[in-house]
Formats: C-alpha cells, sequence, structure tokens
C-alpha cells in the first residue's frame, strides 16, 4: 500500500462554497481508514482530491512521502469505487474486470488468467459471460471491485459502495470487501454515513462535519467516548 498524508487540505467550489476546510490527517500504509459524516460534510469531495478527480485548492497531497497534488489520476496507482458501480453496460463481466489490464495493453492470457482468480475470489466465476444488465446489485458490486483490484492498486478509495444495496447483502459484502483489500496490502479510505458500518470496517474512523475533521481513532476508543 501506500501512504497518504494530508497538510491543511482544503477545497472551496467555484461557486464559493467551502466543502474541505485545512483538512490535515495521515492514513498509514495497509490501513483501511473509514471517513464518517453527514451527507454534505465533504467526505466525497476529499475522496475525490486524493484521486485527482477534483483539484486542490490548498495544503498538500502527499502520496508514499511525494507531493501529489498536481499528479493525473491516471499517474496515481489508485483504484475508486463508487455506489453507482459505472460498470460498462455494454460489456461483458470478463470485460469489465479485465478492462484495466487490456487498456495498460497486457499480454490477452495474464489478463485472461487475472481476470479468472480475481472472479474466483469474489465467487463470480459463473458470471464472466454476462452483460451487467443481467445481474443483481450484489453482483454487479462484485464486478466492480473485480475491477478494482484486478491492477492490484497500491491505495483503494470507496464511496459508500454498499449503500444501494440490502441490509443483508450488505454486511456480507463489507466481510468480503475488507478480506479483498487485505489480501491485497493496499491502504483503503472508505466513505459511509453510516455509524454501524464504520465501527465494523475502520482500523480507524475519521469523523467529518462541515469540511472539518473532528477526531480520529480506532472504533474502540471512538466508542468509550462520552
Ligand atoms: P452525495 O451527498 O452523495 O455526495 P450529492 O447529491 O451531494 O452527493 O452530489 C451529487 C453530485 O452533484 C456530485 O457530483 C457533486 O459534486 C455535485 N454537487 C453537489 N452539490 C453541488 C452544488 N451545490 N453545486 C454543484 N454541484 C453540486
Ligand atoms: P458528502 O460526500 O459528505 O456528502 P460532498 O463532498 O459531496 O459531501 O459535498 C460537500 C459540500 O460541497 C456540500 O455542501 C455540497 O453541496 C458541496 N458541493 C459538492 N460538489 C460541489 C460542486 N461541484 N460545486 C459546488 N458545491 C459542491
Amino acid at each position: 500500500g501506500s501512504t497518504i498524508t494530508l497538510h491543511n487540505l482544503a477545497k472551496t467550489y467555484p461557486n464559493g462554497q467551502k466543502a474541505v476546510r485545512r483538512l490535515s490527517m495521515t492514513v498509514a500504509d495497509g490501513e483501511f481508514l473509514v471517513l464518517l459524516g453527514p451527507s454534505g460534510c465533504g467526505k466525497s469531495t476529499l475522496l475525490r482530491m486524493i484521486a485527482g478527480l477534483e483539484t486542490i485548492s490548498g495544503g498538500e497531497l502527499h502520496l508514499d512521502g511525494k507531493m501529489a497534488n498536481d499528479l493525473q489520476p491516471s499517474e496515481r496507482d489508485i483504484a475508486m469505487i463508487f455506489q453507482s458501480f459505472a460498470l460498462y453496460p455494454s460489456m461483458t463481466t470478463a470485460q469489465n474486470i479485465g478492462f484495466p489490464l487490456a487498456v495498460q495493453k497486457q499480454d490477452h492470457d495474464r489478463v485472461n488468467a487475472r481476470v479468472h482468480s480475481v472472479a474466483q475470489t469474489l465467487g463470480i466465476s459463473h458470471l464472466l459471460d454476462q452483460i451487467p444488465g443481467r445481474l443483481s446489485g450484489g453482483e454487479r458490486q462484485r464486478v466492480a471491485m473485480g475491477r478494482a483490484v484486478v491492477r492490484r492498486p497500491s491505495v483503494f478509495l470507496m464511496d459508500e459502495p454498499l449503500s444501494s444495496l440490502d441490509a443483508r447483502l450488505r454486511a456480507r459484502l463489507r466481510t468480503e470487501m475488507l478480506a479483498i483489500t487485505r489480501s491485497t496490502g493496499a491502504t483503503t479510505v472508505y466513505v459511509t454515513h453510516d455509524q454501524a458500518e464504520a465501527m465494523a470496517l475502520g482500523d480507524r474512523v475519521a469523523v467529518m462535519r462541515d469540511g472539518v475533521l473532528q477526531q480520529i481513532d480506532t472504533p474502540r476508543s471512538l466508542y468509550a467516548l462520552p
């Protein structure tokens, strides 16, 4: 994984909206950090700045100790998973999962082998020839996870990836997701507004409010607060 360091990171949108205000924290190599806070507090904005999908208005982002403010998304070793799945609708499961490798012009047989291995881990080997329109919500999210892990990125950024699923499926995929990210050794930042989810998943939980980091600690310590 990579170490992610934020120094006074800030985002002001062109309309004047201050979404993130001088936020500082370090996410350790291999850590699973949950970013918890109510809708509109700036979680997605922060994640998008780390991914390079949103410009940084102030402060510095460091990836493995190197200044990363101006790196293109493709220059960061990061995979992002969204709530909306964002699968390619006309591609099969195998093509969706293999896409990040195919665009790197990797050898066809190697891509195939890697896709099969990832699909097996996720329990979707029997769905490799299906297009997303034929899959259930949970199956689609597994494909999205497969596409994210296939390159073995050093950072995963997840923006409420399970919030469109029902509670039972959410709990199951939560466990699978933890196992997969752990197995790659990647550093993960996971956004949610669900406190129970944060407590279940996070090595540490960063609590955000109005663009500010309120506290950051282990679930155990956060629970012990009055
Ligand atoms: P969430 O709360 O789930 O992060 P939102 O509904 O706030 O999502 O935002 C959805 C999309 O609309 C995002 O791409 C976000 O950047 C954009 N957006 C949110 N608020 C504004 C705004 N005030 N002006 C312009 N775009 C916005
Ligand atoms: P969260 O992910 O915690 O729901 P967001 O990062 O989506 O929060 O939004 C933080 C704040 O910034 C909100 O007030 C939202 O309306 C605003 N915002 C988000 N995207 C935009 C945008 N593109 N333009 C203007 N304001 C935005």
